[in-house]
């Protein structure tokens, strides 16, 4: 049996020290409950512990459990890859999308979010690896991404998010988040706002936090391995 209640408390409890031990705010770090691939009960038990973010990689699956689970009050983040056919669903369920790598994506949410709905909250996944086979913008095409999508009027732009290759020092660990970090002042001195930086997973979180993090998602630490 995976305990949720004692690793959600646990998780907390690291991000809290991680966030002192970086001289930082631990309110400022928000834990993202990634459930991808977990069961309802989970969800509900993370719930009833006073976990209210939670993100999914699957648009079937994460409106599938979004509708089992209306009945409580949860913020939904899409953190999967989104392809621009799979936009419509997106924008009617989620409040969040973090993965935002084209323009096109992006207009195709501001069109289809419904009215009466807050505007959706994006980021932009930044591909820090500069590896071809990962998506995300590259760091050079960023500012002026962030800027149309800032523009656009169903939408809230809030930052950047990264999914680093994994790295086995916390030195190393630290660069990638680094860059994203620099990338967001960058933004903010163009004229952007930006309160966001979507960074760090189990394996990783502590460099993240040390870097700017303003939201870790973690899945493995709290939910336990995935089917
Ligand atoms: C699965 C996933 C996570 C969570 O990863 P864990 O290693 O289980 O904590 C975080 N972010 C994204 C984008 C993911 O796909």
């Amino acid at each position: 049996m995976i305990r949720v209640t004692e690793n959600l408390k646990l998780i907390s409890d690291l991000l809290h020290s991680a966030a002192i031990e970086a001289g930082r705010d631990p309110a400022g770090v928000q834990l993202l409950a990634v459930s991808k691939k977990q069961p309802l009960e989970k969800i509900r038990e993370a719930h009833a512990c006073g976990q209210r973010d939670f993100g999914e990689n699957f648009v079937q699956e994460g409106v599938d459990k979004i509708e089992s689970l209306a009945d409580l009050d949860l913020t939904w983040h899409f953190i999967g890859h989104l392809q621009s056919n799979k936009t419509r669903v997106v924008a009617e369920y989620f409040d969040w999308v973090h993965t935002i790598d084209k323009l096109k994506t992006a207009r195709r949410l501001s069109e289809q979010r419904p009215e009466g709905l807050k505007p959706l909250n994006v980021c932009l996944q930044v591909n820090v690896d500069d590896e071809d086979s990962k998506s995300g913008v590259l760091p050079d095409a960023v500012p002026d991404l962030a800027a149309a999508c800032a523009e656009l009027p169903n939408l809230s732009f809030r930052g950047l998010m990264c999914l680093p290759a994994i790295r086995d020092t916390f030195e190393d660990q630290r660069k990638p988040f680094a860059t994203l970090r620099h990338l967001a002042q960058q933004i903010r001195d163009a004229g952007t706002d930006t309160d966001t930086l979507s960074m760090g997973m189990t394996a990783d979180y502590r460099a993240a936090v040390f870097e700017g993090a303003t939201i870790v998602r973690i899945g493995t630490a709290l939910f336990g391995a995935r089917d």
